[in-house]
């Protein structure tokens, strides 16, 4: 078993674990906990990786593993013996791991593999479709972690009809902690679209990129819209658009404005500033709710159930139809709700009392 007087590590290397990582980094060190930050470098663009660290005013990574690359098999593989040697070296009393992607998955087994207890940031969270990579990852962390840090009611209850309840907090979102801490500056960067309404999109998820059908269905979606759109084009989906010979009609599309993938900051300037969001993103479904922007998501079910039931999102899949319909019934904008939850210290008050 790991010693207690070991720092806290947390293994994050996506995009998304980047933004939920800058409040919790904040909370541990308040909270006078040593505190490790390794990148396993699944994202390592600047512009998918160092310019978060940037923008959130978070310190470089200690430890970087170099684990690039896509898939899933040779990544994970690669990532868990990385991870397995810096416990070792580091003797952490502590492992976090954050969300669901392969660096969530690669940290949480080699915390239980080499006998350090592991927290889940983020735990609790379901689609019910295995095929998805992003709910293994997250099964399995939370099996795995003795902390569970569950973000809404409908995420601790997932865990209960797993039998799961040591352990577990519902804490809120670290996200909405991010948010209120970067909204203030956010909103008064310049909109990089100049139409007024318009559509904010991103795409990204393998579901809807691994698939030269539903990235046809997209275009048809995207060019049957009533106002212009901005899409920032995470890298996955520039190499799927391309390899289906379907980039350029993207490009091409009139009401569609590509660019390249935003920051933080001008994304949820953008998010707010949108009429609509329509997104496959789970971070970016949250957001469009905390800043009242309606949103439709390209998806046939979502891991955050309340906020469809709260009406505000509403689940489209690839549908025109269904995206025209649900914009016809659109609610007015709410005001925004910028102010976190605390999520992130209460996080690090129940890490500090777990050691
Ligand atoms: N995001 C960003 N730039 C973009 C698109 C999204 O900074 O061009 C942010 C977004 O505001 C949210 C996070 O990235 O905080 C969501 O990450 P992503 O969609 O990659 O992953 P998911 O949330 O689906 O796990």
């Amino acid at each position: 078993m790991s010693p207690v007087n070991g720092p806290v590590l947390s293994i994050v290397g996506a995009r998304p674990q980047f933004i939920k990582l800058a409040p919790v980094h904040t909370a541990l060190r308040e909270g006078r906990l040593q505190h490790v930050i390794v990148h396993t470098g699944q994202h390592y663009d600047d512009d998918m990786s160092a310019r978060f660290f940037r923008e959130l005013k978070l310190p470089t990574p200690n430890i970087n593993l170099g684990v690039k690359g896509g898939g899933h098999a040779v990544p994970t593989a690669r990532m868990l013996m990385r991870i397995a040697r810096t416990i070792e070296e580091l003797k952490p009393a502590l492992l976090i791991v954050y969300g669901d992607t392969t660096s969530t998955l690669a940290g949480a087994l080699a915390g239980a593999q080499c006998g350090t207890r592991v927290a889940h940031v983020e735990s609790g969270l379901r689609s019910y479709l295995r095929t998805q990579p992003e709910e293994r990852n997250r099964v399995v962390a939370d099996h795995l972690s003795t902390l569970l840090f569950a973000p809404t009611t409908s995420a601790v209850e997932n865990l209960l009809r797993e039998g799961i309840s040591g352990g577990v907090h519902r804490v809120g979102d670290p996200m909405h902690d991010a948010l209120s801490n970067w909204w203030p500056t956010a909103s008064r960067r310049s909109l990089q679209i100049e139409a007024d309404p318009f559509y904010f999109c991103t795409v990204h998820r393998a579901e809807n990129t691994d698939d030269a059908q539903r990235l046809s269905r997209l275009l048809h979606l995207l060019a049957g819209l009533d106002a212009p759109v901005l899409m920032p084009l995470h890298p996955r989906t520039r190499r799927a658009f391309r390899r289906a010979g379907l980039l350029k009609k993207l490009q091409s599309l009139t009401p569609v404005q590509v660019c390249e993938p935003l920051g933080y900051l001008d994304t949820l300037r953008h998010i707010g500033g949108a009429a609509a969001v329509l997104t496959d993103s789970g971070g970016v479904q949250r957001e469009a709710a905390w800043l009242g922007t309606y949103c439709l998501t390209l998806r046939s079910v979502t891991e955050w159930v309340e906020t469809v039931e709260d009406g505000r999102n509403v689940l489209i899949d690839l549908d025109l139809d269904r995206a025209r319909a649900a914009l016809d019934r659109r609610p007015r904008r709410r005001r925004p709700k910028t102010s976190g939850t605390n999520a992130s210290r209460r996080i690090a008050a129940i890490i500090r009392k777990a050691l």
